[in-house]
């Protein structure tokens, strides 16, 4: 039976994480589960199991032996091991699981989905040049075209299996995807393989510049037998001298470009590696533009209209992950709740069209005032919420720049008239809490925060009091 025409179907063995795995089966994957390795085992015979995950601690004593054994079971299909760093820091010596087979807990959901999935969709075996016919080609097309079409609501995960299924079919040693941005004209790198960091990291493809982005505006896929003789070079060091270009399309667009060179084999690229590239690059415009679709209205949801900041559903989805996040890589994570001061009376004295105008204004401030890493969120009418990874106890747990971000509030001259008649500005009051030192899970962390805003209203106002 064909495996990548099937269901995606995994098995997790262990009963702690049950529900934290079993999340991958609202994605799209059938969910399997048993809690010893022994149930695992009988699973695995009578299953379409893709791939395995399985907790360490549920190896037991003689962990080897109960991986040897699971190994045996799963044959060819995958077994990846989870564990906490601490873990992996002392099997590691040990050998008896790779890096590659080992998945960090504390689980972070997408790259839980991306890993378990990747493992269980290993790439085609094979080789667009080693097809006998179109019969062969077609069949390898609807294999991977109904493989990227799993991730239309993933662009990472898509992106990632479009240039593991290129690579295995053309046999090639790097492969780059560029995917559209914002900015017209400019794709940047989405995923890479067997390409240096360095590269990786500043890459950009802009229309009509340079080798790719002049291939990808004429929207004509390109194969350069040989670079320099009848095609142009390229100034970076490849092992080969034979590349293709291969611009993805959805009319008007160029929504992506692959860049594929340095062929494992010996040999140029092929008339018949191009007959495919052709074909999965008409294939697969159309799917790449839903993905990028998805994430557009994906990123729409999570902004607050009014004040352009991120907006509670946002909150709610990355709270949590930045909590795991910060557990896992052993980090602080700062969270503040604000609050604007009186803001009834504002909007009886000014109007509630003025009242909007300057929670935008409080907004703008906020914004500007904290570093590009943190996410200010709108989390209610006048209530806003500053998500700050990385902010240590040493910076007094970011009290400092929620004060700086109150003093500007202050400053920027809000005028209204309070009930007793007086004119005065705008301010605004925080409450900030720390994790790992003052709270462990994101609820903890709200409740913390919250409390230390309540104490600030309290004390008089207009100011911001750590947990
Ligand atoms: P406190 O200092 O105790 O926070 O006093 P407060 O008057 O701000 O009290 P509270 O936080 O309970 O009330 C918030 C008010 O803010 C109530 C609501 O009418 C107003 N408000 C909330 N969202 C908006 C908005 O989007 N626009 C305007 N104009 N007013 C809003
Ligand atoms: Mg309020
Ligand atoms: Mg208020």
């Amino acid at each position: 039976m064909d495996t990548a025409l099937s269901a995606l179907e995994i098995l997790y063995v262990g009963s702690s994480f049950k529900d934290e795995v079993s999340d991958i089966a609202a994605r799209g994957a059938v969910f399997h589960d048993a809690t010893t390795i022994y149930a695992g085992i009988a699973k695995l015979k009578r299953s379409g199991v893709g791939a395995v995950l399985v907790e360490f601690a549920e190896l037991g004593k003689q962990a080897d032996a109960a991986l040897k054994a699971l190994r045996e079971a799963a044959g060819s299909r995958p077994v990846l091991v989870s564990m906490t760093m601490d873990e992996w820091e002392i099997v590691r010596p040990t050998g008896l699981v790779s890096q590659a087979e080992v998945l960090l807990r504390p689980y972070y959901p997408d790259e839980l989905w991306r890993r378990v999935t990747s493992a269980a969709l290993p790439p085609p075996a094979q080789a667009a040049a080693s097809f006998r016919g179109d019969a062969d080609r077609l069949q390898a097309l609807m294999e991977d075209s109904h493989r990227l079409n799993r991730f239309t609501n993933d662009l990472q995960a898509m992106a990632d299996q479009c240039v593991s299924i290129v690579k295995a079919r053309l046999r090639a040693g790097r492969v780059s995807l560029f995917l559209k941005t914002k900015e017209p004209g400019k794709l940047t790198i989405a995923h890479t393989a067997g390409i240096d960091k360095e590269v990786r990291d500043h890459a950009t493809v802009r229309l009509g510049e340079g080798v790719a982005g002049e291939i990808a505006q004429r929207k004509r896929i390109a194969l350069v037998k040989e670079a320099g003789r009848d095609g142009p070079t390229s100034s970076r060091p490849y092992k080969q001298t034979s590349y293709m270009i291969v611009p993805l399309v959805r009319e008007p667009d160029v929504v992506g470009v692959l860049c594929i060179t340095d062929r494992f084999e010996q040999g140029p690229f092929t008339d018949e590696d191009l007959e495919y590239m052709r074909a999965f690059a008409a294939m697969t415009g159309q799917t790449v533009a839903n993905a990028l679709q998805f994430r557009a209205a994906d990123e729409l949801a999570t902004i607050d209209e009014g004040t352009r900041l991120f907006n509670r559903r946002f909150f709610n989805r990355v709270l949590p992950q930045e909590v795991v996040r910060a557990t896992r890589y052993k980090h602080d994570l700062t969270l503040a709740m604000i609050d604007v001061d009186y803001f009834k009376q504002y909007n009886d004295s000014m109007g509630h069209q003025a009242g909007d105008r300057a929670l935008a204004r409080v907004a703008e401030i906020l914004r500007e005032s904290f570093r590009e890493s943190d996410m200010v969120v709108r989390y209610g009418g006048e209530e806003f919420a500053v998500i700050m990874p990385e902010t240590s106890r040493k910076e007094g747990n970011g009290v400092g720049f929620v004060d700086r971000a109150r003093a500007q509030v202050e400053a920027a001259g809000l005028m209204f008239q309070d009930r007793q008649g007086n004119e005065r500005p705008l301010t605004i009051s925080g409450g900030v809490a720390t994790l790992p030192l003052q709270a462990q899970s994101w609820e903890e962390l709200v409740e913390k925060a919250d409390r230390a805003l309540y104490k600030a209203k309290s004390l008089g106002r207009n100011r911001i009091i750590g947990w």
